[in-house]
């Protein structure tokens, strides 16, 4: 369906936990976060209830994200419910990809289309320190279960942190030379746990196009503009939330994993679902959908409205 603003909204993101086994330092809390009880939690059917719904209302990709969605209970549930919803014409995960050798066939099989993974090191000491507790073997184990499960197409997510990971920009888009893998450059936003950090953190993508001058324009997708290596099989993205925000044409709503549905990222303004069914859900979704913010001010502000950290929305 169409918003106030004549967008067309066809993309629902599904946050299907705020829990992690990993906790990345500019979006988890060192100890961890405040756990919701398990009452306050979707359960599966209440997720699948409001998918259908979602699709009825004209919802045609769905993403399962979290926290981390490979850990939370009945995950392969959701995941073949969704991808069996009428009018569901896409169905992708974003992970971070530790716990896919022991799922990614069953993702596959079950009807995944694409999977995300993040990746924003491929040095091992910078990713136990950036992850606190992960280990980088453990990740690419993860991407070759992925490709060994018949995945084509994955996304690597890369957010890029100023004098972190930025003398990276090189090696991690290296991997788009000889697998068909997209490497998106992603700009930090200062939401959660990264709201206080120094300014030089927060990097431009073009950033990516000074350090890496031969990469040659492939095309738009969504909200990345595609690059190419000289001769590589993959592609080079850059998703610039900070340097040009895409609002006008933003196509999504969010859930997040306590039943609230979020038309925008960065706005604090959330509709309570959890309770609610059939025509009463469909029509609270119906004007949540269509009250979605014109756009956010988070480029101007430098700050997002959201009081939630990035683990509880889903990104
Ligand atoms: N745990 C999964 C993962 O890491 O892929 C899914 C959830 S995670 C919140 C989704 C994405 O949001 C990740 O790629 C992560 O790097 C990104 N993210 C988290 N905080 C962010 C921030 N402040 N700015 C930009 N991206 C962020
Ligand atoms: Fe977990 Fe993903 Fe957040 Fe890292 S970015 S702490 S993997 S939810």
């Amino acid at each position: 369906m169409k918003d106030q603003y004549g967008r067309t909204i066809d993309y629902l993101r599904v946050s299907v936990t705020d829990r992690c086994n990993l906790r990345c330092t500019y979006c988890m809390p060192e100890n961890g976060i405040e756990l919701y009880e398990h009452s306050r939690i979707l359960s599966v059917e209440e997720i699948d209830s409001i998918i259908r719904a979602g699709a009825r209302l004209g919802i045609k990709k769905v993403r399962i994200t979290g926290g981390e969605p490979l850990v939370r209970k009945g995950i392969l549930d959701i995941v073949r419910n969704a991808a069996q919803t009428p009018g569901i014409e896409s169905l992708c995960m974003t992970t971070n990809g530790i716990l896919l050798p022991e799922y990614a066939d069953r993702l596959r099989e079950l009807g995944v289309e694409r999977l995300n993974i993040s990746l924003d090191t491929l040095d091992p000491e910078r990713y136990a320190s950036l992850t606190r507790v992960g280990s980088l073997d453990d990740v690419m184990k993860g991407l070759r279960a992925a490709e060994e499960a018949g995945f084509t197409g994955t996304k690597i997510n890369t957010v890029l942190l100023g004098g972190i990971n930025d003398s990276e920009i090189g090696s991690l888009a290296s991997l788009t030379k000889d697998r068909d893998l997209s490497v998106r450059f992603i700009e930090l936003m200062p939401m959660g746990e990264c709201v206080g950090w120094p300014e030089e953190s927060f990097i431009e993508n073009s950033a990516v196009l000074r350090a890496l001058p031969e990469l040659e324009p492939v095309s738009i997708d969504g909200v990345s503009r595609l690059y190419r290596l000289p001769g590589a099989a993959g592609t080079v993205g850059l998703i610039s939330p900070m340097s040009s925000h895409f609002c006008p044409s933003c196509n999504r709503i969010r859930l997040t994993s306590d039943g609230r549905l979020k038309p925008c990222l960065h706005s604090d303004t959330e509709i309570p679902l959890k309770g609610l069914e059939g025509q009463a859900l469909e029509d609270t979704m119906r004007r949540a959908i269509f009250e979605k913010p014109a756009r956010h001010h988070l480029n101007e502000t430098h700050q997002s409205e959201t009081h939630r950290n990035m683990n509880a929305i889903g990104g």
